[in-house]
């Protein structure tokens, strides 16, 4: 089945709105095994919709319209449909009562402009929309099945699972669904990775393998297509296998399973509390040690030790080690953590300094020493990391915790 994404929105166009409901059509598509060829952006212009309606409408078996369901005069992707599929517009008296009782309920007065939501195209159904206002539209034309559904991110993608997948998968009929695992990994740069399973790689059509590299991690995306969800997991369970034996602890969290979390966890599972010491990333790490709720059970707390004299006064690292070693030395990164392991009184402390940019007593931007203190050890590492002063940040934010996650399993990472 060849599917088409047509998102409407002059903002989409501008840049002022990214089109993100492409990119999650596209992903759940992709779920589905079904054949993508053309995602469409077109402005709120009635001429220029109705033509990449038609087009689409030549051209694909299942057409997305995303957008211009709003009440107002801009939104006009209901008439536009009309127009490509040579429909009369109806109006639903029923869907009208819907919209009133909604204003109702909020205890406001119905905007008569509302009204043109109850509109449809002849023979189209109209869609339910739990988390909004406008309903979305289901019309098949010429064989062709085409939703219209709003641009609203969190109501698209309900509508979505409630009513497009769905009738997409029994249009299909073949019954297969495409399963995906994705191993995220850290520690191997993306070509590193890709040697370490290029076999694997060219072995495997289903399951096949993928590589995706972002944020200083790289994921690796094992999908299988089979005729239930089962079988497709039991296609993938021994290539999961031995991509976990070839990567071992670089394997950091599986699917929706976050860095954050994994760590939390860990933490629990050994009855260990958190903290840290921060320089370069000014209370970051804390505020991802802090994202999840539960954090509280484990994460005790932060010193932001910008200054060097905050370094020395609250988390009492001594003034050689800072003459010795500079403000941005691992041995400055290990008297940070064990300051803050006893200040804040943790089991596992973990502490960052370096440059972010410009240039620091003579380290470049992008120099930074962090060190992990746990019960079992304390290790520090000098890193050297390209990009801006966000990129730096958020780099040194993830290393640390990454470093931490290998220290509380008790491996460590580059030795
Ligand atoms: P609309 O249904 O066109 O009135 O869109 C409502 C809101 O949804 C817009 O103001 C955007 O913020 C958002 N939106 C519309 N289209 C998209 C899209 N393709 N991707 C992400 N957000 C969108
Ligand atoms: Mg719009």
């Amino acid at each position: 089945m060849i599917v088409e994404v047509l998102a409407v929105g002059t903002e989409l166009l501008l840049g002022q709105t990214l089109n993100t409901n492409a990119a999650y059509i596209g992903e759940r598509f992709a779920e589905l095994g079904l054949d993508a060829h053309y995602q469409v952006v077109v402005g709120d212009n009635h001429d220029r919709m109705v033509d990449a309606i038609r087009t689409a409408l030549s051209r694909a078996d299942a057409l997305i319209v995303t957008g211009g369901l709003g009440p107002t005069q801009d939104d006009i992707t209901r008439v536009a449909i009309c127009e490509a599929a040579g429909r009369r517009m109806l109006f639903s008296e029923e869907e009208a009562a819907r919209l009133r009782s909604f204003w109702d309920r909020l205890g406001r007065p119905f905007p008569e402009s509302n009204l043109c939501q109850a509109e449809y195209p002849e023979g189209a159904e109209q869609l339910r929309n739990p988390r909004g206002t406008a309903p979305g539209l289901f019309l098949e034309h010429d064989g062709v099945l085409l939703f219209a559904l709003p641009g609203v991110p969190a109501e698209l993608y309900r509508m979505l699972d409630d009513h497009v997948l769905p009738r997409l998968r029994t249009a299909t009929g073949t019954g297969e669904v495409l399963v995906s695992r994705v191993l995220r990994t850290w520690g191997h740069g993306e070509s590193a990775v890709a040697v370490l399973l290029d076999d694997l790689y060219h072995a495997s059509s289903n399951p096949s393998v993928a590589f995706l590299a972002s944020a200083g991690e790289v994921k690796v995306r094992l999908s299988a297509k089979a005729g239930s969800e089962s079988d497709a997991r039991a296609l993938i369970e021994p290539l999961e296998k031995e991509v976990r034996r070839r990567m071992g602890e670089s394997v950091f969290a599986t699917d929706e399973e976050t860095l954050e979390g994994i760590l939390l966890d860990e933490l629990r599972a050994r009855g260990w509390t958190i903290g840290t010491a921060e320089s370069v990333t000014s209370g970051m790490v804390a505020a991802r040690l802090s994202l999840l709720p539960g954090a509280s059970e484990v994460f005790r707390g932060s010193v932001i030790a910008y200054a060097t004299d905050v370094k020395r006064d609250i988390l009492g690292v001594p003034s050689e080690v800072i003459e010795a070693h500079g403000v941005i030395g691992p041995e400055t990164a290990v008297a940070m953590a064990e300051g803050a392991a006893e200040v804040l009184s943790v089991d596992v402390a973990v502490a960052t300094t370096g440059v972010a940019g410009p240039d620091y007593q003579g380290h470049p931007p992008g120099t930074v020493a962090v060190a992990v203190r746990t019960p079992i050890d304390t290790r520090s590492r000098l890193l050297r990391m390209p990009g801006d002063r966000e990129r730096v940040r958020a780099y040194a934010s993830t290393t640390v915790l990454q470093l931490a996650r290998l220290g509380i399993l008790g491996e460590w990472w580059g030795e």
